[in-house]
């Protein structure tokens, strides 16, 4: 890197962006890491007359780095961190009005709905929650008085995959922003402001810290306008991430494209094998030529991603077996770690559900979700092929 500061960082592919973008060595010290600066005000050289930093939740220079870090990822120009996805998404919700309304999909991250449905809808903002594969239905709910379309993909559990450009435009017909969670796909594999987003909304816990040890929120964006809109919020409201969370997110996004790589090579291989067992009804990734929406993501985005489902053929009692009984993989929420995580949605994060209203919307008893990690992939078969066993006993 030179050490000029206003270096045009988007002249580098990801890899290098991820390691460098927001970041110079200390110009005092020649430091090469962005110090954890535990600092929450700023001496003035007159009333009024700062070096850029007044006060911590206004700004602070590790939360700086990281924001422009994240902002190169997503090729975009502007970056905000939070203390968590739910920060950011909160701070979204932030830029309506009451009487607005939202269109979104039906099957959105259980935190976003209960946002949406239970903090938001008392401030008279109205939700639709649609099939967003599903564009005529996505035109029949837009009115009016819609500003906003949030937009998953892939989705959980059973990762479908969103057509972010299609969506984009029908939002903008009707003079609406297009917001996308872009936590399950990262900027390595899909990067929504080239496909017509207005804003990129991540819960920076999963891939982008990558190793479970931090919680944390951002949103990018290339509209100057709404960026200075997003800032008032972050400051107004202040749910902005610590020095240190910033410091751990910016080590991890160092990583993230080997990380990712790693991540999708073992579930394209977890995918095929668990695809061909006997013990498997139906596998769930979209790097599968089975997946309905296979080639859009194929174009959408550069890999698959390290997500995936299946339905395990047995009762919900011998599912949970299998989810006790991994070792490679632990039982526990949330992805995006190096680690493998395993779950079962209706036991676990769709258990409030009522079984039927469950069973339409494709979420069985048998089915389990994996965050694949970066172990060996074939410790993680041998891993499920005893816990199936021992299910199955
Ligand atoms: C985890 C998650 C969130 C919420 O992020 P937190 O960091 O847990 O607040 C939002 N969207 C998706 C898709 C997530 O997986």
């Amino acid at each position: 890197m030179s050490d000029d500061g206003d270096a045009d960082e988007s002249r580098f592919r990801i890899e290098t962006a991820a390691i460098h973008a927001g970041q110079e060595p200390d110009p005092e010290t020649g430091a090469l890491m962005t110090p954890i600066h535990a600092n929450s005000t700023y001496e003035q050289d007159g009333p009024g007359d700062h070096r850029g930093y007044e006060y911590s939740r206004t700004g602070n220079p590790t939360r700086t780095d990281l924001e422009a870090n994240l902002a190169a990822l997503e090729g975009g120009e502007f970056g905000r961190a939070f203390s968590s996805g739910m920060g950011s998404i909160n701070t979204v919700c932030n830029l309506l009005s009451a009487g607005d309304h939202v269109v979104t999909g039906d099957d959105v991250y259980g935190g976003t709905h209960r946002i949406f449905t239970q903090v938001y809808e008392e401030y008279d903002l109205e939700f639709d929650f649609v099939d967003t594969t599903d564009h005529d239905a996505v035109r029949d709910a837009m009115r009016e008085e819609t500003e906003l379309l949030w937009v998953e993909t892939p989705t959980n559990p059973l990762m479908r995959v969103n057509d972010i450009g299609a969506l984009a435009d029908i939002a903008h017909e009707h003079d609406a922003l297009c917001a996308v969670d872009n936590t399950f796909a990262t900027p390595y594999l899909q990067r929504p402001l080239e496909h017509g987003a207005d804003i990129v909304s991540h819960s920076l816990t999963k891939y982008l810290g990558g190793h479970s040890d931090v919680v944390g929120g951002a949103l990018v964006t290339d509209d100057a306008e709404l960026d200075e809109r997003i800032g008032f919020y972050q400051n107004s409201v202040g749910a902005t991430p610590s020095p240190f969370d910033c410091f751990l997110v910016l080590r991890g996004t160092k990583t993230l494209p080997v990380r990712m790589d790693r991540h999708c090579d073992n579930a394209r291989d977890l995918a095929a094998w668990l695809d061909d067992h006997d013990a498997v009804e139906r596998v769930y990734y979209p790097g599968l030529d089975s997946h309905p929406q296979h080639d859009l993501a194929a174009e959408q985005m550069d890999d698959f991603g390290g997500m995936l489902s299946f339905e395990f053929d047995g009762t919900l009692e011998q599912a949970s077996t299998v989810v006790e009984e991994t070792e490679v993989f632990t039982l526990a929420e949330s992805l995006g770690g190096v680690e493998s995580l395993i779950e079962q949605p209706a036991a676990m994060t769709h258990a409030a559900i009522p079984k039927e209203e469950r069973e339409a919307a494709g979420l069985t008893d048998g089915l389990i979700r994996v965050s694949v990690g970066v172990e060996h992939v074939e410790d993680m078969k041998a891993d499920l092929d005893a816990a199936f066993d021992a299910a199955l006993e």
